[in-house]
């Protein structure tokens, strides 16, 4: 049966017909904020690349994260700008490190917040990789130990959920039974399961201050050509214990979402990184793009492709712009 009898036009002709039929429907309720916290009082050192973010001392990312809740924002994710690095990271899992000082003060000033951290070492380390160097490479199973005190130090803090980012393999097994044996068997795990090595996430290095002083991440991010892949990698992270899995980043692998969806009964996230971040209010900048569209649409579009939570520096102007709509 087709034209004239069916005119998919008929559903489209007016406003309140769209929203009747529409299949997805994006809300704040999936959304989380990523912040970036550093050493002082009253820092706010603002991300060339990425308008709108900044950098924070504990009081200032304290002042956001108000703002965040009144914005019905369920979540924040925690990045940490040490103040020293080494050749281990080793300031990552110290209980007065930076990103445990921020989870402490969200935790006391009682904000309805699920507070996430990233766990890596690539923030903590002199050579900005993800792991500790031994011959030249970064070492797999020698980073898992750190990684998994750096995690348990972030659930002593008060983390809601901790999130590995490093892409070592075995790092979830390595985090579920440190955190197991330390009492939070309750504490959730989402993992970076699928962590492309991105162009996207130049701006990132900026606000982290956390790029590779030699090499690059290839040895251990995933090859952008594989999808297959992606599913051996999630598989193997639910397997090892992770309750949740993502996807980063976002925009250029919505058909490694959408497969993922379509694969495993978790809750998947995306994350909808700097470099799309950056994409957009460039060119919104420039007059090239109207921003709220192009960012309702995005957001849509990785919700449709088959995300439950969405991680993006869009989410502040999201929360407002669907609270008006
Ligand atoms: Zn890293």
């Amino acid at each position: 049966m087709s034209f004239p009898t069916q005119r998919p036009r008929r559903l489209r002709r007016t406003e309140a017909l769209r929203n009747l039929v529409r299949e997805t429907r994006i809300s704040t309720a999936g959304l989380i904020y990523p912040m970036f916290v550093c050493p002082g009082t009253k820092v706010r050192q603002p991300v060339s690349s990425m308008p709108g973010i900044a950098q924070q001392s504990v009081d200032q990312l304290l002042e956001e994260a108000r703002e965040v809740e009144q914005l019905g924002i369920p979540g924040i994710i925690l990045f940490g700008l040490p103040e020293s690095k080494d050749a281990t990271g080793s300031s990552s899992a110290s209980a007065q490190g930076i990103v445990q000082r921020a989870v402490e003060a969200v935790r006391k000033a009682n904000l309805n917040l699920v507070v996430i951290t990233d766990v890596c070492l690539c923030e903590y380390t002199d050579h900005g990789h993800c792991g500790v160097i031994e011959n030249g490479e970064v070492a797999n199973d020698a980073t898992l130990e750190i990684l998994a005190n750096q995690a348990l130090s972030h659930a002593r803090a008060g983390a809601d959920i901790v999130a590995p980012s490093d892409m070592m393999d075995g790092r979830v097994a390595a985090i579920r039974a440190k955190l197991d044996d330390h009492k939070f068997e309750h504490l959730p795990i989402l993992a970076y399961a699928a962590k492309y090595s991105s162009a996207f996430y130049g701006p990132f290095r900026e606000a982290a201050q956390s790029t590779p002083q030699f090499g690059d991440r290839r040895s251990y991010q995933m090859d952008p050509a594989n999808a297959r892949e992606a599913l051996k990698e999630v598989a193997l992270d639910i397997e090892e214990g992770a309750d949740m899995v993502m996807v980063k980043p976002a925009l250029p692998y919505l058909d490694v979402i959408r497969r993922v969806r379509d694969n495993f009964n978790v809750p998947v996230g995306a994350y909808n990184v700097s470099g799309e971040y950056a994409m957009v209010k460039a060119a919104a900048a420039n007059g090239w793009l109207d921003e709220k569209r192009t960012v309702l649409e995005l957001i849509t579009s990785i919700q449709r492709a088959g995300a439950d939570i969405i991680l993006t520096y869009h989410a502040k102007d999201l929360a407002r712009w669907l609270r008006s709509s």
